[in-house]
């Protein structure tokens, strides 16, 4: 069955067809590390989970790769304001090393939580230091490229394709771009390949180069990490909306004139999460809420926010709500107990696989991951007279892309939802290894009135 997905570039769905058959190379951008993720950017991550999913679903083998930018992000765009990293030392009294090694932990521990796949490859800006220096110095020596006092840059205007993702009119762009911080930058749309350390100033982090010492911008990262680990022509990449713009378009820019090929066949951008009143959850709008704080410390479960994200299309604006999170929280559960009563005696999913219900939800997952659609499928076939081991074997199949642990419903008796939560809170404390709060947490339930036994399938928890 054809996979439908929506190219950013040509700004319409499209056929998805590999460069090499039978294998997808996906690239998606990833955190700066010098905060915890807000549940917005975690929006997007789990976007990008599904498709990675349905990829895979669709038997693709992926070769998945993402960046962990640990250095030089400014909290511009454009290359001004300060050093996102930098700041975050100065904030919590820590070396930019220390920051960023933790806020990495942080982010890894949110997908786990999540069920987000990891990676197949991990990559950090300050390891691939030497990869970005040859990737500036392959344009300076093709003459894309310019020196300003305070760094290397791109002229955009050598390349002739500059708008070809982001569509924008730049006569339009030139015209806003009165207030320009750098007098010396050609063009307001030209970035920094290289960004020299401020005179008088010791950056913990700054490398030296044949330019001067400094550190890379942020969009080269991108483009030498992409290249090292996929080749110069890849199949897809993604990111959040805020994205195309600048950070994908330098990207594309930078990389196609260094190599003459087009860099990725399909860009694929998720929409924002918005608070009341339609503004953007951002770190900088100070509006924003962690996994931690808006699900753990609440006594929900992560999941419950990777159920909620599956009810707007992954191109429309969802809304966050506490309330619209608390409806998911009873939805996911009545999920749960419709699983429940589908699993037989020994839990085996040993039934044949609806193959009707199976095309449905490819179908609706094909339409660019249309989750929604996916759903109804999904209720379609638990209230169809299929039989319940057919049921059980189809649903753990559709699993593989909802990543829901649908797999785990058996080992608990039908609980209260306090207990249910205590019972999700410590299936995510396991996952992540954290054997003090698993420990905790079955303490907890048992003083509550269950016995908690922990089994080859799975926790059971039983009234004592
Ligand atoms: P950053 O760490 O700022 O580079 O963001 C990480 C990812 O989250 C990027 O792909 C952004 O496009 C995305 N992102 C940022 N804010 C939001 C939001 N409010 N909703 C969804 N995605 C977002
Ligand atoms: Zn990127």
């Amino acid at each position: 069955m054809t996979l439908y997905l929506y190219n950013s570039l040509n700004r319409r769905k499209e056929k998805f067809h590999p460069i090499r058959p039978g294998q997808v190379g996906l690239y998606t951008c990833g955190p700066t590390v010098y905060n915890f993720a807000h549940i917005g950017n975690l929006r997007t991550y789990i976007f990008e989970d599904i498709l990675k999913r349905v990829l895979r679903y669709n038997g693709y083998r992926v070769k998945h790769v993402m960046n962990i930018t640990d250095v030089g992000h400014l909290t511009g765009d454009r290359d001004m304001g300060e050093d996102k990293m930098e700041k975050g030392a100065q904030r919590e009294g820590k070396t930019a090393w220390e920051i960023a090694a933790f806020y990495t932990q942080a982010f890894k521990k949110d997908l786990a939580r999540l069920n987000i796949l990891e990676p197949d490859i991990w990559v950090k800006a300050t390891d691939t230091i030497d990869d970005q220096i040859a990737l500036v110095q392959i344009l300076e020596e093709k003459g894309y490229s310019y020196r300003t006092d305070d760094g290397i840059y791109f002229d955009t205007s050598k390349f002739k394709d500059y708008t070809k993702l982001s569509h924008q009119d730049l006569t339009a762009l030139q015209e806003g771009a009165r207030v320009e911080k750098n007098p010396q930058k050609r063009n307001p749309t030209d970035f920094a390949l290289w960004k020299f350390s401020p005179l008088g100033v010791q950056r913990q982090m700054q490398w030296d180069s044949p330019w001067g010492v400094g550190f890379p911008g942020w969009h080269i990262e991108c483009s030498a990490m992409s290249m090292k680990y996929l080749g110069d022509q890849v199949d897809i990449h993604c990111g959040g909306t805020d994205h195309i713009d600048v950070h994908h378009t330098n990207e594309i820019a930078q990389s196609e004139a260094a190599t003459g090929k087009t860099f990725f066949n399909f860009w694929i951008h998720g929409a924002f999460l918005i608070i009341a009143g339609g503004k953007k959850m951002a770190k900088s709008e100070g509006n924003f809420l962690t996994l931690d704080n808006a699900f753990v410390k609440q006594g929900l479960n992560p999941l419950v926010y990777r159920f909620a994200s599956f009810q707007t299309h992954y191109r429309k604006p969802m809304e966050y709500s506490r309330e619209s999170m608390l409806a998911a929280r009873n939805g996911l559960q009545h999920l749960k107990n419709q699983v429940r009563q589908v699993v037989g005696d020994d839990g085996k999913a040993d039934g044949p696989v609806s193959e009707v219900h199976r095309d449905k939800f490819l179908e609706a997952v094909n339409d660019d991951l249309n989750m929604p659609r996916a759903l109804a499928t999904v209720q379609e076939l638990l209230k169809s007279d299929v039989t319940p081991a057919g049921k059980y074997a189809t649903i753990l199949d559709f699993d593989r892309v909802l990543g829901l642990d649908l797999d785990k419903v058996e080992a608990c008796e039908q609980l209260p939802p306090e207990i249910q939560d205590l019972v999700n809170q410590r299936h995510t404390a396991r996952k992540t290894k954290d054997w003090a709060a698993s420990d905790r947490l079955r303490d907890e339930i048992q003083a509550l009135g269950y016995n908690v036994h922990d089994t080859p399938q799975g926790m059971k928890v039983i009234k004592k």
